[in-house]
Order: C-alpha cells, then sequence, then structure tokens
C-alpha cells in the first residue's frame, strides 16, 4: 500500500460537499439582503464556474481506468502547494498525463507521468539548482482496504503500488503526490559551484603559521 493516499482520495468529496453546502449558506443569506433575481444569477455563473473547474479534475478512477481513459496537461508548480513547501521557489510548469487501464489479473489502473523542472535547495551548500523531474508510476485500484491488500497478494509484487481508488478522485492530488515521491531525499548538486567563501579558503592567502616561520630564522 503507498502510506498516506487513501486519505488524499477522499478529501475531494467533502470539498465538493462543503463547497455546495457554503454555496447554499451563501445563497440564502444573500437573498435575504440584496437583490434576490442579481443573486441567483451571481450564484449560478459561480456554481457552473466551480462545477467545470471540478469536473475537469475529478474522475471516476475505475471507470477511467477500465475505459484505458487518458487525461493531460501541464499545471504550474505555483498551484502545487504541498510541492512548492520542497522547493527554492515556484517557477516552473509541471507536465502530466493520467493513463487508464487494466493489469492482466483484471484490476483497473492508473498510470501517472508527471515531468518539468523545478528549483531544489542543495542540502550542502544550500544555494538553489534547477532538478529535472521525469517520473511515471502505475497505481492498481482496490474498491477498499481489504480488497487492496488482496490484490497486493495476488500481483506479488513490490514495485507495483496498491491504492484504494475512489469515484470522485481529484487527480491533481494523485500527480501532486507522483511529483512529491520523485524528488530527491536529500537534493544535492553532483558538484557544488564554487562560492566566493569557499573560493577564499582555497586561496593562497598566507597562512597565519608563515610569520612564526620567519621568526624561527630569524
Ligand atoms: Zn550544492
Amino acid at each position: 500500500m503507498r502510506p498516506g493516499l487513501a486519505g488524499g482520495l477522499s478529501a475531494p468529496r467533502n470539498t465538493v460537499h462543503k463547497a455546495v453546502d457554503i454555496v447554499g449558506k451563501t445563497s440564502q443569506k444573500l437573498r435575504e439582503s440584496f437583490d434576490a433575481a442579481r443573486v441567483s444569477l451571481l450564484l449560478s455563473q459561480v456554481f457552473r464556474g466551480k462545477f467545470l473547474t471540478m469536473s475537469a479534475f475529478v474522475i471516476d478512477a475505475f471507470e477511467f481506468g477500465r475505459s484505458n481513459g487518458l487525461r493531460e496537461g501541464a499545471t504550474p508548480v505555483a498551484e502545487m502547494q504541498r510541492l512548492t513547501n520542497d522547493l527554492a521557489d515556484n517557477t516552473g510548469t509541471i507536465n502530466w498525463s493520467v493513463q487508464g487501464g487494466v493489469v492482466r489479473e483484471g484490476y483497473p489502473s492508473l498510470t501517472l507521468s508527471v515531468s518539468g523542472t523545478v528549483q531544489l535547495v542543495c542540502q550542502r551548500c544550500l544555494a538553489p539548482f534547477a532538478y529535472p523531474l521525469d517520473s511515471s508510476t502505475m497505481l492498481v485500484l482496490g474498491k477498499d482496504d481489504e480488497e487492496a491488500d488482496q490484490i497486493e497478494e495476488v500481483l506479488d509484487d513490490e514495485s507495483i503500488d496498491v491504492i484504494v481508488g475512489s469515484r470522485t478522485c481529484d487527480i491533481r492530488d494523485l500527480l501532486e503526490d507522483e511529483a512529491l515521491l520523485a524528488l530527491p531525499q536529500v537534493p544535492k548538486h553532483d558538484v557544488c559551484p564554487a562560492t566566493p567563501m569557499l573560493d577564499a579558503l582555497k586561496s593562497d592567502k598566507p597562512s597565519p603559521f608563515a610569520g612564526l616561520q620567519n621568526l624561527k630564522s630569524e
């Protein structure tokens, strides 16, 4: 099981319900104090906008897998808040795709791919550096924890990740997880660039002991 993902999968459904609640409550209050016709027009526009934004990223993971669905896109790094926590800055864009499929054993799957360049902080010299992300992972979907455990036993392959799927799965969460997992645990330059301070240490400044040598020889 991939830890921490099952929770992320059920979150979007709550978010949608919350959004509907908020829209509902707000509409009641606003109707009391403003011109009702104008407000309901405004709300229908807001709700339609929200619905379109949600539906572009929320999929029925099982159906998406069985029907070999495909979504592709590019998301600014700045829109991936959990990812930016680990970065030097939020510049750049993540290109991504989600490909649905069915594994040989008959279970639906999602293959997540992310690529792009992010800015990491070198843990050796603390300078930022560009890191090319390029990662692809197949997730096999179980209906619940019990089935996910069964699938793991059937597949018997440690390299395959099994998660609990959702019928209202926000692929943005999965793609951000994929990008986070693709980051190195300890980001480091292959070779750290020379810094003014290191240069100073390496340069041929006279050693403080040079004077002692002179004293001796006198
Ligand atoms: Zn470095």
